[in-house]
């Protein structure tokens, strides 16, 4: 070797062997000594491999970055650059780093062998010339070498790219060496550099939140105790300050023997789902206004103490609290200042449940005692006193909440001033069950409410229910109208002769939860509460509305009545609504009616009279509504103006089978003709009821025979089929059917 001229090693550089299938090793066999590289590439050649042949090092550099052989089979010994340094500079080139490097040397000397090793060849062999076989053997387990530690190398990568994407880290702890093995993903978690070569387990424990780390020990100590896996989540403190949550998974290694080796596991980022979990259990369980828990989290409290109650023999308290007059507040102040008096006020409440004043005059009785506060929504909330020794020990935290409230508040600068009722059952006293105590208390909130307010009262089985389902349903009314719940459906009044629909009593319905909710249940609360004025307005408006559309869709439209409430005669204006909603909307007068109730004029006929003819003058008929039913004296009705009466759906009911319905039936509408009043009848049911009705010459007729009450576009499509000539009563009978 060595002794080949530099052009002509330079030039010998080629591919000798044949081509080998693809899967054939390729071997770049590095010799200056070119009979020496003959003999060895023909003898690698024959025993399958591909062998690319270079004379010199940096020929060896070059077809290595051109050609990427398998394996280097490199001469230690050559002139200008030797084999080590050849072997160092491939180690440097991209994708020299792993290929396996066989350097040949001729001397088995220590030193050459050590300074191989140090230029970074994978293996050396001594150079002969008969040991063929055992040089291909070598290579090929070399290359096989090779190929697992690519495979690993790979699947390492694989690993930890799946690892660092499901911020998963995987360790290795060594108890006896007390030494733990990080993945750089782990490290990366815990926010430490890479640590390849492992910490001490001292280190890692200084990682984890102190809170957590006797929990996580003992867990740990359990585990190698009871050889099973562990599954926990802690919290690690990272040196930037931040808290990661982790959940850790491991399992144990065992010798031969049967001693735990090592506990093998894997540590995952959870931070953010925690935190996604954290905010929707928030969500769901606390109230955004106030930060209180809420009806939810609060009957799951209740449930709970209710539970231990039982089991313990002690006593819950649920304490229903409702801010005195909110809704006036919140409506004439804003709703902003709604918003800031019951965030102030959940503060008070919080602080009063929790806080040191709670403790009783006469010293701690309540020791012990759990309370939290929550709000059910709007303005109600809810403090629940488990672990009671004694009734006695409720009314201390009443009278504290009841101060907390009244101390003025200062909203915007402004000092306001309010005051609460509370209501409150016990248990096992008033009931066992969440539902029962809740409005058991309610309905103790609303005696106060109803005493005058400003109070509290413990339940009573004399209290009223009625009363306190009055309430609830006066301040869900109050919201009806806002929330657009209220809708008028149109029954038709019609001409029992000829079929024509002569025209329409408005019928209001609440749309309450998905439910039609008739006015018997609601008009008289709203009566009570004065919101039956604004209701009618609303009313009013709405049909002239009404008629308004019906008219642009083209049909005749015909007059609609509209039932006005005994209340709304003593409190409200009426005369002034009915011209701002004409004239706003342009409709003839004649196209509105009003029914009134007979027994309201007939009480109040002085007030009613001017009424009535101011009503008169602008143009929009009267109904005595319910009429027979309120005494009327010939002598006063002969005075009022009005336009009809409407026979009350309790004689036409008994027609046929009452003589005495019969007669009132009769002598109404004698009544009727001698004032010369148009006469309707209500609530016509039967064939049997209409032909009386129409013998006696009442024709003008109201009831399910020919109609219910349909909404305003399925009227519009009566008004229409009837235009046409159809048998309307047949479409609405369908859509009530199909309803
Ligand atoms: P009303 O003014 O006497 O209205 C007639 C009632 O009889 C309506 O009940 C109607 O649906 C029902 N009806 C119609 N045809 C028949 C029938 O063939 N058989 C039977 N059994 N009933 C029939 P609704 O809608 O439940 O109204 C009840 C009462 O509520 C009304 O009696 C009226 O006094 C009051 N009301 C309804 N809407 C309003 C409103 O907008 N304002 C006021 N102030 N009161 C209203
Ligand atoms: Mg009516
Ligand atoms: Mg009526």
């Amino acid at each position: 070797m060595g002794h080949e001229d530099a052009v002509g090693r330079h030039l010998t550089a080629t591919v000798s062997a044949p081509l080998h299938p693809p899967s054939t090793a390729r071997v770049l066999l590095v010799d200056d000594d070119g009979v020496a590289r003959l003999l060895t590439a023909s003898a690698l050649a024959e025993r399958g491999f591909m062998v690319i042949e270079a004379a010199s090092g940096e020929a060896a550099l070059a077809l290595f970055a051109s050609e990427r052989p398998d394996i280097v089979v490199l001469d230690a010994l050559m002139p200008e650059m030797d084999g080590f340094t050849t072997c160092e500079r491939l180690r440097r080139m991209r994708g020299g780093e792993h290929v396996p490097v066989l350097m040949l040397t001729g001397l088995d000397d220590d030193r050459s062998i050590a300074r191989a090793y140090e230029a970074g060849a994978t293996d050396f062999f001594v150079k002969s010339n008969n040991h063929w076989t055992l040089l291909a053997e070598r290579l090929r387990y070399l290359l096989r070498a090779a190929r697992l530690r690519a495979e690993l190398a790979a699947s390492q990568a694989k690993l930890a790219k799946a690892q660092r994407i499901a911020r998963l880290g995987s360790w290795q702890w060594d108890p006896q060496a007390h030494w733990v093995m990080l993945s750089d993903e782990c490290c990366a978690i815990a926010g430490l550099p890479p640590h390849p070569h492992g910490v001490d387990e001292q280190f890692v424990w200084s990682r984890v939140l102190e809170e957590d780390r006797t929990r996580l020990a003992a867990l740990f100590r359990e585990a190698l105790l009871t050889r099973g896996p562990l599954a926990v989540e802690c919290r690690l403190l990272r040196s930037d300050g931040q808290l990661r949550t982790v959940h850790v998974e491991a399992e144990l290694d065992f010798d031969d023997h049967g001693r735990v080796r090592a506990v093998e596991g894997v540590l995952q980022d959870i931070t953010e789902r925690r935190q996604a979990e954290d905010q929707i259990r928030h969500l769901a369980n606390f109230d955004s206004l106030t930060g209180l828990p809420n009806r939810r989290f609060f009957r799951e409290q209740l449930a709970a103490s209710l539970e231990q109650a039982r089991a313990n023999g002690s006593l819950v308290a649920v304490l229903f609290i409702d801010i005195d007059r909110f809704k006036q507040a919140n409506d004439t102040l804003g709703h902003d200042v709604g918003d800031a008096v019951l965030r102030e006020i959940a503060q008070r409440l919080h602080q009063t449940v929790r806080g040191r004043d709670l403790v009783a005059r006469g010293g701690p009785v309540e020791a012990g005692a759990a309370r939290s506060v929550a709000r059910l929504g709007g303005d109600e909330f809810i403090v629940l006193l488990s672990d009671l020794a004694s009734p006695l020990d409720v009314e201390p935290v009443v009278v504290r909440l009841l101060e907390a409230i009244r101390r003025p508040l200062l909203i915007n600068g402004t000092e306001l001033f309010v005051t609460a009722s509370i209501g409150v059952a016990l248990a096992p006293a008033h009931g066992e069950d969440v539902d029962t105590l809740v409005r058991k208390a309610d309905i103790a909130m609303y005696a106060v409410k109803d005493a005058g307010r400003d109070g509290w009262q413990i339940f009573d089985d004399a209290m009223n229910a009625a009363t306190a389902q009055r309430w609830r349903l006066e301040t869900a009314l109050h919201r009806a109208l806002e929330r657009g719940e209220l809708v008028l459906h149109y029954q038709p009044k019609v001409d029992a002769l000829t079929g024509a629909i002569i025209g329409a009593e408005a019928l209001m319905r609440w749309q309450r939860d998905g439910e039609l909710v008739p006015p018997a249940q609601f008009i008289a609360v709203a009566e009570e509460s004065g919101q039956i004025v604004p209701i009618t307005e609303w009313a009013i408006d709405t049909v002239c509305r009404q008629v308004l559309t019906w008219r642009e869709a083209g049909v005749s439209a015909v007059p609609v009545a509209i039932n006005i409430s005994s209340r709304h005669l003593q409190r409200g204006h009426l005369i002034e609504p009915v011209r701002r909603a004409l004239a706003a909307t342009g409709l003839p007068a004649r196209l509105l009616e009003l029914e009134l109730t007979e027994t309201v004029l007939m009480q109040n006929i002085e007030a009613a009279l001017p009424l009535l003819q101011a009503l008169k003058r602008l143009g929009v008929s009267i109904a005595i509504d319910d009429f027979g039913t309120g005494y009327s004296s010939l002598a006063y009705l002969k005075r009022l103006p009005i336009d009809a009466l409407k026979i009350d759906r309790s004689f036409v009911r008994e027609l046929e089978t009452s003589d005495d319905d019969a007669a009132i039936v009769a002598a109404i509408i004698a009544l009727a003709r001698s004032l010369k009043l148009q006469v309707v009848a209500e609530g016509v049911e039967t064939r049997g009821q209409m032909a009386r009705l129409a013998a006696q010459g009442c024709t003008q007729m109201q009831g399910w025979l020919f109609a219910p009450a349909v909404d305003g576009d399925t009227f519009l499509d009566l008004l229409r089929a009837r235009a046409r000539g159809s048998d309307w009563r047949l479409l609405a009978a369908a859509r009530e059917e199909a309803a």
